[in-house]
């Protein structure tokens, strides 16, 4: 089969052909639907060696966000029968510790966990065929077409999450700053309107048509980044800053940003991997704000997830890609062309 690798640090990755792999017992082999491209990629392919807990060298196939249809279960796998469609959490704990028996698989404690994940030193789904060591990380999808929600298992996933830890802050008359609305960040800004209604969502992007994008998607204000930025949010909150500020770039000046328009007993929360860092001191951030980097999220939350999708609650704008585009997606994605996600479709 064809299958998207890297096949070295700082190397472009490339189609090759490899074999189509086998499942042993328990294990499930899927057939790609989808693959969503993440920015975290982009990341991962201009990294000079392996992040930390990545548990292999490559070449290993890209590709942590998918969906597809059961193509094969391994030995004694029960529950799932050929042509059921899928969607595929990512982060493969051991399912043994303590958080992962809590379904927290993204805090897996022990080293028996699969480093790294999907596409991220083990295979991904960039590829005809996918292995899932385990039925566990096998969610329905029901009426949901796989080329659609595939995004749902990080973009979706990673986004609620992040807003779910902080909604005892979301209540009427709230406010919360979605900074960078891109794939993560337009999820965010329609999972703060599906579980609080009441809260007033602003969104911040350097790109004018994302911030059109974030308009359609429920957000009420949209802000470019600049010099009035801080002075805008703060009118819009009374003077008092936002109860949630989600960075979904994570660069010094969206951090920056972040500080200055989180108020005080709020929680500001860094997703994107963006590199930067965050000065923190008695006066900043805001007394009592707490910061957090939310990593992924739990199984349990994919199922809500895919329940709020078929609520049609949230909805992901994708854009289709054949395998072989696999590379022009990644290019449009760098160059801040994608709209919403671009997602490799296999089996078009
Ligand atoms: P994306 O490229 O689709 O979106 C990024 C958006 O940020 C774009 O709309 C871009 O215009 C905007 N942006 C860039 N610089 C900006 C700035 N200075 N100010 C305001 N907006 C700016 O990327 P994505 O796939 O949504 O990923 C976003 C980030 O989240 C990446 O860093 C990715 O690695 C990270 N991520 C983290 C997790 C996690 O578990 N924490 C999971 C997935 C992705
Ligand atoms: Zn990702
Ligand atoms: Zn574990």
């Amino acid at each position: 089969m064809r299958a998207f690798q890297l096949v070295g640090w700082q190397q472009p990755p490339e189609l090759r052909e490899v074999p189509v792999p086998e499942p042993g017992p328990g294990q499930v082999l899927v057939k790609v639907g989808g693959a969503g491209a993440c920015h975290s990629d982009l990341h991962l392919m201009e990294a000079p060696g392996p992040p930390p807990g990545f548990a292999t060298e490559p070449p290993f196939t890209l590709g942590h966000e998918n969906a597809g249809w059961v193509e094969s279960p391994g030995p004694g796998v029960t529950g799932f029968a050929p042509g059921d469609p899928v969607i595929v959490y990512g982060p493969w704990g051991c399912g043994t510790c303590a958080n992962c028996r809590e379904g927290k698989e993204n805090y897996c404690q022990t080293t028996r966990g699969q480093g790294g994940g999907l596409g991220g030193g083990h295979d991904g789904g960039m590829a005809e065929y996918l292995l899932v060591p385990a039925a566990r990380f096998l969610i329905p999808l029901g009426t949901l077409d796989p080329r659609q929600a595939a995004p749902l298992s990080d973009a979706g996933l990673t986004s609620y999450h992040a807003v779910k830890r902080s909604v005892h802050l979301l209540g009427a008359g709230s406010t919360a700053v979605v900074i960078g609305v891109g794939g993560l960040g337009q999820m965010a800004v329609q999972m703060v309107r599906a579980l609080s209604a009441a809260t007033t969502v602003i969104a911040v992007d350097t790109d004018a048509d994302k911030l059109e994008t974030a308009r359609r998607m429920g957000a009420d204000e949209v802000v470019l980044p600049g010099e009035d930025a801080v002075t805008r949010i703060k009118d819009m909150t009374g003077q008092q800053g936002a109860q949630l500020v989600l960075d979904m770039v994570g660069a010094d000046p969206t951090l920056r940003l972040a500080a200055q328009v989180a108020r005080v007993l709020g929680h500001l929360t860094i997703v994107g991997l963006g590199g930067g860092a965050l000065p923190v001191n008695f006066s900043s951030p805001a007394h009592e704000c707490s910061v957090a980097s939310p990593y992924w999220g739990s199984l349990p939350e994919l199922m809500e997830v895919i329940t709020l999708a078929r609520q049609q609650k949230i909805e992901m704008l994708v854009e289709r890609f054949p395998l072989e585009s696999a590379s022009e997606a990644y290019q449009l994605l760098h160059d801040g062309k994608i709209r919403g996600r671009a997602v490799i479709t296999p089996h078009p």
